[in-house]
């Protein structure tokens, strides 16, 4: 077992928390000691939910482990069930308590409890949390929904889906749903069960009644909706809505099921993406590199939309997934790179290193390493941190995610290419530091007129100072060389935050050469000698 202080992913019974705190009338009786009530706060302090999650820790202690703890564990199976009266429970050991083989599924048999029990078989030292929250969902959907027969629908009755696979702790899951809700009721589908998240064990026995089902976040659903369809012939949606070709996609792939018309819905859609990808703005964006790390859903979508409706290139593409790495890598062969599947963030950061991206796409590990190298980032998978549960609508799926998404993507390189002309700025006599801000030149009437006063040229000397301290540059020693009217004019031609740095570099060059003065011919020569 690797010990680490930053972690991709949790143990198993972590992810069968998410699902349990995702849902209703559901209650977790985890056998584990104590201390690792600490989990708690994963869910009450990073997505701020308002109450604990509904889960009982038997939390035995080491001088109980020479007693009985099976004991505890029946204990804390009764009380939990008379105190929260659920309609199901699951039932679980954590890491420690699976080393003490109590079998909890076992031991809540015995007890004759009047509710149903669904045992959970989470092996800590080989899984994670993404697969121990696809196993509780598949294991409470099998349990719950298995042996059951679909209802007869009137004839005519609108068609049926189900949503699967948000989860408590979820990358802007809560979002995600009510946006696809929305777009699947333009095509006039109608949502049967939300699940895990919002759902309550009576809602997994009607799953058999939806026409098919709609997976968001195969890590989470897939296997359960393996198993729909197998059992109940329900077809699966493939396609996660994830950017605006793939919500197209989304909405062709769903219009063919129930025999809707896809098209006026796209047309409809009010989606701002397509166009500000085409903007200048955007177009001062093309190409840049960016580095996509995450959960293999989010992070194959990230690259398919940052590679193909931004126009950046994706220089590096990885996931902590390994269930999913067979995807991620044919991803990453589209690129022409290879994919990286490691749960070692160091890893990530040396990838990260080598790469040379401009922009970072990935987890709040990712984020905390782009801000060390100073490389704009947005958050695109889980694990995330508080703001990434922000108050606000802020989904990442459908048309409204798209743009979302532009948003999220765009601007931490917006950003990088302000902080570079504030750099530029820096050095012009309008802007540099003990510049008024122009608003408020009527408070500084004297300072305005001293700043605007000082010429352009007389700053000259100043930055050629600088530049021989600087740069060992030669120039110092011809003294400054002067300017012809006509290459004066010139030089105001060029945009004022540009402006300073062509007058050093061209001094620059006039005084390597031995040029003086300086003539339009020389500032053309200096611009294509400093631009090979
Ligand atoms: S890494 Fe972020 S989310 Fe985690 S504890 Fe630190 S501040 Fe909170």
């Amino acid at each position: 077992m690797q010990l680490t202080v930053w972690t991709y992913e949790g143990p198993p019974h972590v992810g069968a928390m998410r699902v349990a705190t995702g849902m209703k009338g559901l209650h977790y009786v985890l056998h584990a000691p104590q201390g690792d009530t600490y989990a708690d706060l994963l869910f009450t302090m990073i997505e701020r939910r308002k109450a604990r999650p509904p889960v009982t820790y038997t939390t035995f202690q080491a001088r109980d482990l020479g007693s009985d703890t099976a004991e505890i564990f029946k204990t804390a199976c009764k009380e939990a069930v008379e105190r929260f009266d659920p309609q199901a429970i699951i039932v679980g050991a954590s890491c420690t308590a699976e080393l003490i083989q109590d079998d909890p599924g076992g031991l809540a048999k015995t007890l004759d409890l009047n509710v149903p029990v669904i045992p959970l078989e989470l092996p800590s030292y080989q899984k994670k949390e993404n697969w121990g929250a696809s196993e509780t969902f598949f294991q409470l959907v099998r349990g719950l929904a298995g042996g059951r027969t679909p209802e007869e629908k009137p004839e005519g009755a609108p068609k049926t889906c189900n949503i699967l696979g948000p989860t408590a702790l979820g990358f802007r899951h809560r979002d995600d749903v009510t946006e696809i809700t929305r777009l699947l009721g333009t095509l006039g589908v109608e949502v049967n069960v939300v699940a895990p998240m919002g759902a309550t064990p009576h809602d997994l026995t009607r799953l058999p009644n939806a026409d098919f089902n709609v997976v968001l976040y195969p890590e989470v659903a897939g296997q359960a909706a393996q198993w729909l369809k197998r059992t109940f012939g329900q077809p699966i949606v493939s396609t996660v809505p994830m950017g605006v070709n793939a919500t197209r996609q989304f909405v062709r792939e769903v219009a063919e099921l129930v025999g809707a018309d896809p098209e006026p819905v796209i047309a409809q859609a009010d989606e701002r993406l397509s166009w500000y990808s085409l903007s200048i703005d955007s177009n001062y964006l093309t190409g840049k590199r960016v580095f996509i790390f995450g959960d293999a859903t989010h992070a194959i979508a990230a690259a398919r939309i940052a590679e193909h409706e931004l126009g950046f290139k994706v220089c590096g593409l990885g996931t902590y997934s390994r269930e999913f790495a067979r995807e991620v890598r044919a991803a990453a062969k589209e690129y022409g790179i290879e994919a990286l599947i490691t749960d070692d963030h160091l890893e990530v950061e040396d990838a990260i290193v080598a790469a040379q991206p401009e922009l970072v796409l990935g987890t709040q590990m990712e984020r905390h390493i782009a801000k060390r190298l100073r490389i704009g980032c947005a958050v695109i998978s889980a694990p995330v941190h508080v703001q990434d549960f922000p108050a606000r609508y802020s989904p990442f799926m459908g048309f409204e995610g798209a743009n979302v998404i532009f948003d999220s993507f765009v601007h931490p390189l917006v950003m990088g290419l302000e902080e570079h002309l504030l750099g530029m700025f820096r050095e012009d006599f309008e802007f540099n530091d003990d510049a008024q801000a122009s608003h408020l030149a009527a408070l500084h009437a004297g300072a305005k007129h001293e700043t605007i006063e000082i010429p352009e040229a007389q700053t000259a000397p100043d930055d050629k100072t600088q530049d021989v301290v600087a740069n060992g540059s030669v120039a110092a020693s011809f003294g400054s060389p002067s300017w012809t009217d006509d290459a004066e004019l010139e030089l105001k031609k060029i945009p004022f935050f540009v402006r300073g740095k062509a007058r050093r570099n061209t001094e620059r060059f006039a005084a390597e050469q031995g040029v003086n003065p300086i003539t339009i011919e020389t500032l053309y020569d200096a611009k294509a000698h400093y631009g090979r």
